[in-house]
């Protein structure tokens, strides 16, 4: 099992159901990385799929449409040093890694990702290495950020949030983009944001329903970041 490296741009379940994602390097990626790696065997037959599936601790592996969606917003080089919050499954991890992956470089080297529960980030692990991905991997709460990795180029962030993270905020690169879910339990709403000196800019990219981000240090209103206009 590894990735496919002679796998054509459309070569994946959904090509034909995603006029949205235009961007032929991210198609590439969902070509290369075997979403069937990152779920459970019992579900494999469900992986092709263009929906979320459950991975444990009541967590689920996101609609792969709303990866790329989000991937896509992103707008990621090579080279580029992204930040991901909730691992999950790895799969969201896979295919960031693809993005930025430099001809000289390992698959991952610049790509930072954190997740809650230890079980899934060891079981995520296992299966990016076993791919050929070396990403950095923590357990923690991610809305912290990683401070000492800091600034990314980009930030996406895999679980819905209340309010945006002032972290994450603080720790995106001046020119960076950030994609979050942001709303209540049950209905969000997608964003980008990109963030050019001191200004916000933000750009709707539609409903989403995503697990809740857990994170103990939202409690702190000092912990949030108002959303600006614009
Ligand atoms: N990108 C993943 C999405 C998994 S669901 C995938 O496609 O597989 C979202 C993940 O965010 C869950 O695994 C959940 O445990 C994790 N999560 C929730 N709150 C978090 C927090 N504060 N910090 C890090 N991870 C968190």
């Amino acid at each position: 099992m590894s990735t496919n490296p002679d796998a054509t741009s459309d070569d994946f379940p959904w090509a034909r159901d995603w006029p949205e994602i235009t961007d032929p390097r991210v198609r590439a990626a969902f070509a290369r990385v075997p979403r069937e790696e990152f779920v459970d065997p019992a579900l494999r037959k469900w992986a092709d799929r263009d929906a979320p599936l459950p991975i444990g601790e009541g967590q689920t592996i996101s609609q792969p449409f709303v990866v790329a969606l989000m991937t896509q917003a992103l707008q990621l080089q090579p080279g580029h040093k992204v930040l991901e919050i909730g691992t999950g499954s790895g799969f969201q991890t896979a295919i960031l890694c693809e993005l930025t992956a430099t001809p000289e470089g390992v698959p991952g080297e610049t790509v930072y990702s954190i997740e809650r529960f230890p079980s899934l980030a060891a079981r995520a692990r296992e299966v990016l290495h076993r791919l050929g991905y070396r990403p950095h991997l923590a357990v923690g709460d991610g809305a912290a950020g990683w401070p000492e990795a800091a600034p990314f180029d980009a930030i996406i962030v895999t679980a819905a949030a209340a309010y945006l993270p002032r972290p994450l905020w603080e720790q995106l690169a001046d020119g960076g983009r950030m994609v979050i879910p942001l709303g209540a339990r049950y209905e969000q709403t997608l964003w980008l944001l990109r963030k050019e000196g001191e200004r916000m800019h933000r750009q709707w990219l539609g409903p989403v329903r995503f697990v809740p981000l857990v994170s103990p240090i939202l409690r702190d209103p000092a912990m949030r970041v108002e959303m600006s206009n614009g």
